[in-house]
């Protein structure tokens, strides 16, 4: 934009009083700024800076402002109404999967798919073969059945709502019986007891908080049960005194009085995760292999893909499910099925998988890598600081985050921001200072402070040239 000018006869006035608005509109500089940004919000720019001058002036010391300043206000107030309130950050929390974050990123097919069906039509629910209507559902609904074994599956817009329309669709007015302890709360809000409620049916408690027995639910079950739910413990663990019915007896108990199983997976894995040395989580396939009739899982935890609930099972169940009023208030968009479809297809590949899908890749990252790429950093981090922190390499443990287990296990290195200040009071001040001159970057950096330290963990940066370009100038204080 022109640089900032005022009319002649205006310029370099101090004034006490505010022009109307009709004429400050006239002013160059503002002329300026209609040109780039249109008559709505330059006017609402002006109007604003203009009555917090008015208001000032009732003020002991009123502002005496120029008219240049006056322009000065309008760009600023502005550039802060247009600047976008979602954009990217650069996620060294250490966890991976960060809901706060946004939890997966997408592979570039997925990108690219979302891309192609948000810019015109497509035949989200049109069946090319027939010339006739067709179901959202269909595009992934092959891949969800070759990937899990499963006869059909239906996708909505997350777990929590794959899970309140599958209680809602097979168990309304009804019993549902789980043990004490799977009640599950998942950050968020998310609180299995709360959804069984919206759900329209009635929780049947059983067991204990540490041990529940194949009788219990045995006992539990009277006509008014709809159906036997397991809730996967993803974000903690019950250990010590315990026990829990295994999911092939479940399956039994259930099925011996014509009732279904459901399990709320929660992370999903369609891969045993254990072949990259990563932590167990069972996957659908098995979980239905199993017994279990319908099982649920998100589709941007660890299975890397955009934000979905997905429903596997028996056909019977899925079609009564997907009969339901609620389906079509809780559906995915086409930008969602397309980067869906995407990521199962790459599913297809398992050999290229870990290539392909970034919360994979990042997952399966070697330390050594991660620890070569923060040495690599480490003047750069430390230029920037300033004389009051020392900046080192350190080996933390990165987490993978949204409720899968919650123990730390990735291996990983972090810069960490070490204040040289004395009193504790001092070293945190300066802590929460630099951690917002990280969040005040042009892309903002996330960290994490533990023990008196900045931890900036490695582990998700892939982007080193744009992550080098951020620290060319130092903190804004
Ligand atoms: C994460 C999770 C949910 C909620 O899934 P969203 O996709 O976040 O809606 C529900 N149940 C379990 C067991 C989970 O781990």
């Amino acid at each position: 934009m022109a640089g900032v000018m005022t009319s002649p006869a205006a310029s370099a006035s101090i004034k006490t009083r505010p022009p109307s608005v009709d004429r400050v509109l006239q002013w160059p500089g503002i002329q300026a700024l209609l040109q780039a940004h249109g008559r709505a919000l330059t006017l609402e720019s002006v109007r604003h800076v203009l009555d917090a001058w008015r208001q000032s002036l009732g003020q002991p010391s009123p502002r005496a402002l120029d008219d240049q300043s006056l322009v000065a206000s309008v760009e600023a107030h502005l550039l802060a109404l247009i600047t976008p309130s979602i954009r990217p950050v650069i996620n060294l929390t250490g966890t991976v999967l960060h809901t706060n974050l946004g939890r997966a990123p997408l592979p570039r097919e997925a990108i690219d798919a979302m891309v192609q069906v948000a810019s015109g039509a497509s035949n989200l629910e049109y069946d090319l073969g027939t010339g006739k209507r067709g179901d959202r559902d269909h595009h992934v609904e092959s891949w969800l059945c070759r990937l899990t074994g499963a006869e059909a599956a239906t996708v909505v817009n997350n777990n929590a709502a794959a899970v309140l329309l599958t209680l809602n669709s097979l168990a309304l007015r009804k019993e549902v019986v789980v043990s004490r302890g799977e009640l599950i709360e998942i950050g968020g809000a998310f609180r299995l007891p709360d959804i069984m409620t919206r759900a329209g049916c009635k929780l049947h408690e059983v067991g204990t908080t540490n041990r529940t027995h194949a009788h219990d639910y045995a006992n539990a079950i009277s006509p008014r049960t709809a159906l036997l739910l397991k809730a996967h413990t993803s974000n903690y663990r019950v250990e010590g005194f315990t026990a829990a019915v295994p999911e092939p007896e479940l399956a039994g108990i259930a099925h011996g009085q014509d009732l279904p199983l459901v399990v709320d997976l929660g992370c999903g894995s369609l891969i045993d995760l254990t072949q990259y040395g990563l932590p167990h989580e069972p996957t659908p396939a098995d979980t239905l292999a199993r017994g279990a009739d319908v099982v649920t899982f998100s589709g941007d935890k660890l299975l890397g893909g955009p934000q979905a609930g997905i429903i596997v099972g028996r056909a019977d169940l899925i079609a009564r499910i997907r009969r339901n009023p609620l389906k079509r208030a809780l559906r995915c968009d086409k930008q969602t099925l397309a980067a869906l479809e995407a990521v199962l297809r790459l599913y297809g590949d398992p050999d290229r998988l870990i290539e392909h899908v970034p919360t994979l890749r990042l997952l399966t990252r070697a330390e050594a890598d991660i620890r070569t790429l923060a040495n690599r950093l480490q003047p750069l981090l430390a230029r920037w600081a300033g004389e009051g922190f020392s900046v080192e390499v350190v080996p933390v443990k990165s987490q993978i985050g949204s409720g899968s287990l919650p123990l730390e296990l990735l291996s990983s290195a972090a810069l960490a921001f070490i204040p040289r200040v004395g009193s504790r009071r001092a070293a945190s001040a300066s802590l929460s200072e630099l951690s917002a001159s990280l969040r005040s970057l042009s892309i903002p950096v996330i960290g994490r402070v533990s023990e008196g330290r900045l931890l900036l963990d490695c582990r998700c940066l892939e982007d080193e040239a744009a992550f080098h370009a951020l620290f060319q100038q130092p903190p804004a204080s």
